[in-house]
């Protein structure tokens, strides 16, 4: 007999609808979105308290012998946020913004992302308070393997697999592997995933995110009627999602005809050429001075008239105040929370189509959870290969999230909330909670 996890309705914990949102807080926005799907489904009031609640922080003091002979503390962070449908997967940052509530929002981030696209995967994030500008290679090599000790009890490729994240990188988690493999004895490539392609990783994992984000607009287009070829797109940020996702678009026919990065805007009616934009990065390291385009401000470019906006820089760039002069038709959520929880009902009231970050960014888990099957398989694929299983992957989800939004008539976001968390609490419901 299923469990029965109903409590008397007196004891139901409801989210307050109309509690007061701080617009600029992550996880506050994040968690706004997962109350109102768990009560469209009108969740168990145990399981909502289950989900609403990380399974495992570890906060690990790390010692790190600096290049002047003296010992520097730092603090390391590691959080599980639910493992029902199996290992954890999230990444490691370095950074000195890292702080335990961000950690546990990214962690929940990352719980919903991968179950939007059915991974068997639960969700986590770490990080280290840290600034690697002001440390040398070897001290964050240090660094690394000792916050890799620190939490070896949880790290596996059946139980916790890291990835990169801001600021670490490929180097990085080939410091991670090699760390754990020196304790285990032997070479475990599937304990993280990002690593260099020489030792496990897997071709395609560069250009993940920004491909995922491409196939999930072609389905919005063609949802809505409209031809990829010739629809027009503005990218903010040029880095690894948006330089992507702009060339892949160009390459099915779209027109970008406005990019960004940190250092501003260009915008040219007639298309930019992204080729030459990519190269010009490649060799200055920003668009600053960019030729062939008028330079605009990044809040222009948010507000220009085009098919499709692809906010693909930072969080919290479409909020309450900007909402309303969003002229876009579709916006794919290269970022993670570029749109504020206030921002939301203004563009549904717009008509806007937004393809929610969990589902538009979550190419580049997927491709994560490719390398991770083929580290464990100890058979790796063609690049054609991957971007066909990854074309597949991102073309179904879109699909699911589409028919539960027209089912439940809510929007995109909503709709991958939904089935999101009712897969993580079918999977609890199915195992039964152990209390
Ligand atoms: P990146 O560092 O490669 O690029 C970031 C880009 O944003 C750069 O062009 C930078 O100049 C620009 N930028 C920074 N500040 C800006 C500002 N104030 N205004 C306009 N542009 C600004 O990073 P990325 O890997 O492309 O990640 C971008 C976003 O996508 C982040 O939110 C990240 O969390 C998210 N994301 C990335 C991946 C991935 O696989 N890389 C996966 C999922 C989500």
């Amino acid at each position: 007999m299923a469990t029965d996890l109903r409590l008397p309705t007196d004891k139901i914990v409801r989210p307050d609808k109309d509690r007061f949102l701080d617009e600029e807080n992550p996880f506050e926005a994040m968690m706004s979105r997962f109350d109102r799907a768990a009560e469209l489904l009108d969740l168990e009031p145990g399981l909502y308290k289950v989900l609403r609640h990380p399974e495992k922080q570890i906060i690990v003091s790390i010692p790190v012998l600096m290049d002047n002979g003296e010992v520097e503390v730092f603090e390391g962070i590691r959080v599980l946020y639910n493992t029902s449908r199996g290992p954890a997967k999230g990444g490691i940052r370095f950074d000195m913004a890292v702080t335990l509530e961000e950690v546990k929002a990214l962690a929940a981030w990352m719980t919903w992302k991968c179950a939007v696209v059915n991974l068997p995967f639960g969700g986590a994030k770490g990080g280290v308070v840290c600034d690697p500008t002001k440390l040398s290679i070897g001290e964050l090599e240090r660094l690394t393997r000792r916050y890799t000790a620190g939490i070896i009890q949880t790290l596996g490729p059946d139980s916790d697999v890291p990835a990169p994240d801001v600021n670490t990188n490929e180097r990085v988690m080939a410091w991670v592997m090699d760390t754990y493999s020196m304790r285990a004895g032997h070479t475990v490539t599937a304990v993280v995933t990002g690593k260099p392609i020489e030792m496990g990783g897997s071709l395609g994992r560069r250009e993940a995110t920004g491909r995922g984000c491409m196939i999930v607009t072609k389905q919005a287009l063609n949802h809505l009627g409209l031809n990829i070829k010739g629809a027009t797109v503005a990218v903010q940020g040029f880095g690894n999602v948006g330089s992507v996702a702009a060339d892949l678009l160009t390459k099915e026919g779209a027109k970008v005809v406005a990019i960004s990065d940190k250092t501003g805007g260009y915008h040219n009616p007639a298309g930019i050429d992204i080729a030459g934009a990519i190269k010009h990065v490649r060799e200055k390291r920003s668009l600053e001075g960019l030729k062939g385009a008028t330079p605009i401000t990044n809040e222009e470019l948010l507000q220009l008239e085009v098919d499709v906006l692809v906010p693909a820089a930072l969080e919290n760039v479409i909020t309450s105040k900007n909402a309303a002069k969003v002229r876009a038709k579709v916006i794919c959520e290269g970022a993670n929370g570029p749109t504020t929880a206030g921002a939301d009902s203004i563009l549904d009231e717009k008509g806007i189509f937004v393809i929610p970050d969990i589902l538009a960014n979550a190419g580049g888990v997927t491709v994560s959870y490719f390398e991770w099957v083929q580290d464990r398989g100890g058979y790796f694929w063609t690049e054609e290969t991957v971007n066909q299983r990854l074309t597949e992957i991102m073309v179904r989800s879109f699909e699911d999230v589409l028919k539960l939004s027209k089912q439940h008539k809510v929007n995109m976001r909503t709709a991958a909330y939904m089935l999101s968390i009712s897969r993580v609490a079918t999977v609890h419901r199915l195992r039964g909670i152990y209390a």
